[in-house]
């Protein structure tokens, strides 16, 4: 029988199900709770985070979230699985892209040790949000599925990502096989940038991969089944749950980079996100609100579109991302 999970005041023994709502703060109207279920299985096995909602606007994952939530069984669950649909329900609430409208703040890199006090600024929503959530959850966690999407203004390809630091190969190894036993073809593989700091301030991070499911904002059944079925995988993956993951022959890897504007106005893309693309190809253009052309857009390095960004551009946003260095493994 595996152990009891504690998670602020609600317990779950070895073999149950349970549902809580993780405090985060008071607002102003009342208490900031999320919603989460702990399905602590019967035999023993390590923790497994599942997240969606970090960006309150991509959609697939955690409706993915929502089927795995009802259809688990404690009884056929080696170890633990704790589920959170959406983390960042401000931004979620308000269909919001990337922060939130409460302080502007993105989850990602808003962990701090100590929330700061913040004078007559904006509140430290996303502050409290990131360290309840790391303090209560994320730091209990070995392995982790982060799930994302494309954002409302974002058409993105359909992909699993996972980061390699350099630091501890293993490490890396590790979160490469969760990605490839999700069992969707293309896998981002992605590197810190120079000089970033670590996550969570250096403080221990669960093993994580995340997912790319689907664009533009859209929350569509078939892409939900698929990160059901990549969940259930790496649950396998990882001996979870009985059998082994069903996934393709071969994946693909790439390395992300970005194109840039040069000017702001209305963008036009010629392409979508999973096509091809060759060196020197134009892909798109800037033009003004009258309808002349400020900038054509053209491929530095060959690859496939990964995602490709809204048609309101600033001067200096990202048009598009693309794979590059394309590999195929086993
Ligand atoms: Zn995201």
């Amino acid at each position: 029988m595996s152990r009891t999970v504690k998670i602020q005041d609600l317990e779950v023994k070895g073999g149950q199900k349970k549902r809580g709502n993780l405090s985060i703060s008071e607002k102003p109207a009342g208490p900031h709770q999320i919603p989460f279920t702990v399905v602590n299985g019967a035999g023993d096995g390590p923790t497994l985070l599942v997240n969606g909602g970090i960006d309150g606007s991509e959609y697939n994952g955690p409706a993915g979230t929502l089927r795995l939530q009802t259809e688990l069984d404690p009884t056929e669950v080696n170890g633990t699985v704790i589920i959170v649909p959406v983390v960042n329900t401000p931004a979620f609430e308000a269909r919001w892209v990337y922060t939130n409208p409460v302080d502007y703040r993105g989850l990602s890199g808003a962990f701090v040790r100590e929330i700061p006090r913040g004078g007559s600024g904006h509140p430290l929503i996303s502050y409290q949000v990131a360290k309840s959530f790391y303090d209560n959850i994320l730091s209990k966690a070995e392995y982790r599925l982060d799930l994302h999407g494309g954002d409302i203004i974002e058409d993105l390809l359909i992909s699993t990502m996972y980061t390699r630091f350099g630091e501890d190969p293993k490490r890396d190894d590790a979160a490469f096989a969760l990605a490839r036993n999700f069992g969707w073809v293309w896998i981002r593989e992605g590197r810190p940038r120079p000089g970033a700091k670590p996550p969570y301030e250096g403080q221990p991070v669960p093993i994580t991969m995340g997912t790319e499911a689907g664009g533009s904002g859209r929350c569509q059944s078939d892409i939900v089944d698929m990160v059901f079925k990549g969940i259930t995988n790496v649950m396998k993956h990882l001996r979870m749950l009985r059998g082994e993951p069903d996934i393709p022959k071969k994946a693909k890897v790439y390395r992300p980079y970005h194109i840039y504007s040069e000017r702001g106005g209305f963008f036009i893309s010629d392409v979508r996100a999973g096509d091809m693309v060759r060196k020197g190809q134009e892909i798109g253009v800037i033009k003004n609100l009258y309808g002349d052309v400020l900038e054509r857009i053209t491929v530095p390095q060959p690859g496939v579109i990964h995602m490709v960004t809204s048609p309101a551009v600033y001067q200096g946003d990202a048009l598009f991302e693309i794979g590059t260095d394309i590999s195929e493994v086993e």
